[in-house]
């Protein structure tokens, strides 16, 4: 199947990898595509392991598993990524009432450990 992250690649040669944890995502906007990949399979358990520890107790693996299962993920579109550590995206998913959404945000990433992890997003338009 192809990447839900539109790389164009296929999943199994892009954001499996990352999900499987055979590799780490090797920079920001590699870890908010594979992110962006687990909300549409879904898989909330790696949603919550590519949160940085400190900002776990804010978010909740179930509801990032249902958040991912009731919305349809369409297609992901990255903005800019300004500098290492943001990324800006749109990311566009149906939503249980079969109609169209748009999430914009500005997402802060910072690299612990040789991983890189999300921080926190600021929601855009
Ligand atoms: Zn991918």
């Amino acid at each position: 199947m192809n990447c839900p992250c539109c790389s164009g690649k296929s999943y199994e040669e892009c954001c499996k990898l990352f999900h499987t944890g055979e590799k780490y995502a090797p920079t920001a906007e590699a870890l908010m595509r594979s992110r962006f990949s687990a909300f549409a399979i879904p898989n909330g358990e790696y949603l919550m392991e590519t949160t940085l520890p400190g900002k776990r107790k804010l978010h909740n693996k179930e509801d990032l598993q249902e958040w991912g299962e009731i919305n349809q993920w369409t297609k992901l579109e990255i903005v800019q990524t300004p500098d290492l550590n943001h990324v800006e995206f749109k990311a566009y998913y149906t939503d249980e009432d079969g109609k169209p959404q748009l999430h914009h945000e500005l997402s802060l990433f910072e690299k612990l450990n040789e991983r890189w992890y999300y921080v926190s997003g600021e929601f855009l338009d």
